[in-house]
C-alpha cells in the first residue's frame, strides 16, 4: 500500500493511473477503522481498479465543545487493516496540508435547509465542515466513485445533494450499516462507552426496528410512534436528541403520501452521542 501525505503526490499517482485506464474508488474516513469502514473499502474494490482511502480527523466538522481532541487516532492499526484488504493507496494529510490558509479563512461549501435539521440542529456548522472537506478531498483525489456509509444517513443525503447541486463529476455510492452482533451500529465513538453503557447501547436499534415493524403493519400515527420509541430509549438511561420519521430523499417530516421513509435517531449515553437509522418502503 502506498501512503501519501501531500496532495501533489496523490494527484500525480491518480493522474498516472487514469492514463492507464484505471477506475478510481475513494473512501473518505476519520480513521480508527472498524468493520464498517472495511466494508466500504471492499465495495470500492469491487467496482474499481484502485481503492484510495483517506484518513483525516477533520477539525472543521467538530464543534468547540465536541470530541475532536479526544477522537481516537490509531494510525498503525488502521494501516494494518487497510493492508489486510489490499488497499492500494492511503491518503493521510496533515491539518496544514488540508487548511494551508488556516481554518478560519477556508472557503466553505454550504448546503442549506437540509443541514439545519436533525444532526445539523444539534451540531451547528458540522455539515458545513463535512461538505467543505469532502469537496476538497474529491478535488484532490478526483475519483470516479466515492463511497459513504448509510450509518450517517443525513451526511450521505447532504453529500448527494451537494454533488448534484454543484454538478460534481463523481458517482456517490452508499454502503449498508455494519452492526455488532447485538445490533449496535459500529462507530468509532462506541469506544467511549463504558462496559455498562455498552450493554444498553443497542436500545436505539431495537426501537428503530420496533418502529419499522409498526410502519410495516400499517401504523400511520408517526408522532405517536416517535414519542413511544423515544420513551423506550430514555427508559434505559439515554438522553434523546431526536427520533424522527422522515422522507428518505428530502429528509422532510414524513407525510402519509411518502413511500420511502427513513427513521433516524440520535441519543446520548453518558457523554457519547450515538446515531442510527433504518429505512422502509411502504
Ligand atoms: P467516519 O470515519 O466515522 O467519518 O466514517 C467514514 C465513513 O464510514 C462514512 O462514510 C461513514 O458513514 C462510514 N461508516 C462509519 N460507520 C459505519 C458503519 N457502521 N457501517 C457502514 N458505514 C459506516
Amino acid at each position: 500500500m502506498q501512503i501519501f501525505t501531500q496532495f501533489s503526490e496523490i494527484r500525480a499517482f491518480v493522474k498516472a493511473a487514469k492514463m492507464q485506464g484505471k477506475r478510481i474508488g475513494f473512501v473518505p474516513t476519520m480513521g480508527n477503522l472498524h468493520e464498517g469502514h472495511l466494508q466500504l473499502v471492499r465495495q470500492a474494490k469491487q467496482t474499481n481498479d484502485i481503492c484510495v482511502v483517506s484518513i483525516f480527523v477533520n477539525p472543521l466538522q467538530f464543534g468547540l465543545s465536541e470530541d475532536w481532541e479526544q477522537y481516537p487516532r490509531t494510525f498503525d492499526s488502521d494501516v494494518e487493516k487497510l493492508k489486510g484488504e489490499n488497499t492500494e493507496v492511503l491518503f493521510y494529510p496533515s491539518e496544514s496540508e488540508m487548511y494551508p490558509n488556516g481554518m478560519q479563512n477556508q472557503t466553505r461549501v454550504f448546503c442549506p435547509t437540509m443541514t439545519d435539521i436533525l444532526c445539523g440542529a444539534s451540531r451547528p456548522g458540522h455539515f458545513e465542515g463535512v461538505t467543505t472537506v469532502v469537496t476538497k478531498l474529491l478535488h484532490i483525489v478526483k475519483p470516479h466513485e466515492a463511497i459513504f456509509g448509510i450509518k450517517d444517513f443525513q451526511q450521505l443525503a447532504v453529500i448527494r445533494r451537494m454533488a448534484e447541486d454543484l454538478c460534481m463529476d463523481v458517482q456517490i455510492s452508499a454502503s449498508p450499516i455494519a452492526r455488532a452482533a447485538d445490533g449496535l451500529a459500529l462507530s468509532s465513538r462506541n469506544g467511549y462507552l463504558t462496559d455498562e453503557e455498552r450493554l444498553t447501547a443497542n436500545q436505539i436499534y431495537k426501537s428503530l426496528q420496533w418502529v419499522q415493524s409498526q410502519l410495516a403493519s400499517g401504523e400511520t400515527n408517526y408522532k405517536q410512534l416517535e414519542e413511544a420509541a423515544s420513551k423506550q430509549i430514555e427508559a434505559v438511561g439515554m438522553r434523546i436528541d431526536y427520533f424522527s420519521i422522515r422522507n428518505a430523499k428530502t429528509l422532510e417530516e414524513a407525510v402519509s403520501e411518502d413511500a420511502n421513509l427513513v427513521v433516524l435517531a440520535a441519543a446520548y449515553l453518558g457523554n457519547t452521542r450515538l446515531i442510527d437509522n433504518v429505512t422502509i418502503t411502504l
